[in-house]
């Protein structure tokens, strides 16, 4: 089968299950799936873009994805559900996006004739600012999100809001969009993903319609997009974005956007995209501490109306990772788990879950590194901070050379679990007791400094650690 057939057999699927399972399963579950392939016998073989994502399709939905396959796909004789970890970028070709899966047909069946159709539909009611917890790590976000949703247009523009996988911008965004359009239901808010405006752009150039699309852009009082980091590389998108920004801007109207990191390390993005970039507020999101992470499971909880144990909650906010999507999908086993069973489970069986749901993924307290050694922290922080590898290990002591020389060595400790006197005899053959204090300097700073955070997370997840 053609990979058009494949998808379009599972956009099929997609919306049979949806019709079974809750919305925010639907997105949590199955956003990012694909079909790999369909074999002569019948096997449908399903792409998740983790191991946790896998387990759960397997193990919960089976049955709806069974069942929605057959009535599409007659011959269908059983689902494999495999971790493709090229999902993880949200421009493969082969996912759907889910979140306009049903107002696709619907508006295709009613095209309006001569308004360009802006799709303020696609925001989502259920992420709204009032449902945002608020702790240390976003706050800053928050608040400009808060501003710029009061009056739009005015103060922060644009407002760019950054930060790591599952950590709340696409909340944030679709909160600022929520609120303005019930606070100002006159205003068009137009909300879109880069990779989406990307498509909808290289369909309007192939069938002549760069016009209604520019329209379509250019009009609009308030426009979001989601992970512009995805526009890096795409010269002619730039091109486009640069234009319907300057429009936009030039005339008081308020433009919103995310990026996965800072737009200055969004490698090949336009120095006068960066620069745009930069001249409204830049605020980040930095991971959930523990106290944030307790509260948001606290929230969930009682969104779904029930009610857990506090050191419960604790024990789950100890021992998971940062991305609060997955935080989100354990405490949506446990509450299966309590509704199933009419009681409250244990720290063992919340150890299981916890443990399962990092399957084959990274579990964060015991993460397979990759094949990283104490060289790539040099090379990658010395390309960071401008300076090269000698400055970072060699006998300089000026404070520009001294902050990067100490994060590394806190590095390398801290995620690759070198001796002390190991590192001090790699950095300048230095004396151990040195690389501890280092290693305690930059461990109680990253608790206070935010510029010491941001240069720990840039390295960290340029080093995918
Ligand atoms: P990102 O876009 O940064 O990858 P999302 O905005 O999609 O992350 O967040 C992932 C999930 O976590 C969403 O379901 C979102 O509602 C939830 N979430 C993230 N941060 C918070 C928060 N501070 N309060 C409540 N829910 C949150
Ligand atoms: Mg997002």
């Amino acid at each position: 089968m053609s990979p058009q057939e494949l998808k379009d057999i599972w956009q099929q699927i997609l919306s049979h299950i949806q019709l079974k399972v809750s919305k925010p399963h639907f997105i949590t579950w199955f956003q990012r799936t694909c079909v790999l392939d369909i074999n002569e016998q019948g096997v449908v073989t399903i792409g998740a873009p983790n191991g946790f994502q896998q387990t759960w399709l397997t193990s919960k939905f089976y049955p709806d994805i069974f069942k929605a396959a057959k009535t599409v796909y007659a011959p269908t004789s059983k689902i494999i559900v495999k971790v493709e970890a090229a999902l993880n970028n949200p421009s493969d070709p082969r996912i759907i996006d889910i979140a306009r899966l049903n107002t696709n047909d619907k508006s295709s069946k009613s095209p309006s004739k001569n308004i360009p159709t802006v799709k303020t539909s696609s925001l989502n009611p259920r992420y709204t600012l009032d449902n945002f917890i608020v702790g240390e790590d976003n706050r800053l976000a928050f608040a400009a999100s808060k501003a710029v949703s009061d009056a739009p247009g005015q103060n922060y523009n644009p407002l760019v809001i950054y930060g790591g996988v599952g950590l709340g911008k696409t909340h944030l965004l679709q909160g600022i969009g929520n609120a303005i359009s019930k606070k100002f239901p006159k205003k068009r808010v137009v909300y879109s993903t880069s990779e989406n405006f990307t498509n909808e752009l290289v369909e309007a150039i192939k069938t002549r319609k760069a016009k209604r699309f520019q329209e379509k852009y250019r009009m609009v009082n308030v426009l979001i997009i989601d992970d512009i980091q995805f526009i890096a590389n795409k010269t002619q998108t730039q091109v486009e974005f640069f234009h319907t920004f300057n429009t936009l801007y030039n005339d008081g109207r308020q433009i919103i956007l995310s990026s996965d990191r800072p737009p200055r390390e969004i490698k090949l993005l336009e120095e006068r995209l960066k620069s745009r970039f930069e001249s409204g507020m830049l605020a980040d999101i930095q991971p959930p501490d523990f106290e944030t992470k307790t509260a948001i499971l606290r929230a969930k909880t009682q969104e779904r109306g029930q009610l857990l144990p506090t050191d419960l909650l604790r024990y789950i906010a100890e021992n998971s990772g940062d991305n609060i999507r997955e935080l989100e999908g354990i405490l949506t086993q446990i509450i299966a788990k309590v509704e199933l069973q009419n009681q409250i489970p244990t720290i063992n069986v919340v150890k299981e879950i916890i443990d399962k749901s990092y399957n084959n993924g990274a579990h964060p307290q015991e993460r397979v590194k990759r094949n990283i050694n104490h060289d790539d922290v040099i090379n990658f922080a010395a390309e960071h901070f401008d300076l090269s590898p000698q400055d970072i290990i060699g006998a300089v002591r000026k404070k520009e050379v001294v902050v990067p020389r100490q994060i590394c060595m806190y590095l390398v400790r801290k995620e690759l679990n070198y001796s002390f006197e190991r590192i001090g005899e790699i950095f300048g053959k230095r004396n151990h007791s040195t690389v501890i204090h280092a290693y305690n300097k930059i461990s109680s700073e990253v608790k206070k400094d935010k510029n010491i955070v941001r240069y720990v997370n840039a390295l960290k997840r340029e080093l995918a650690l």
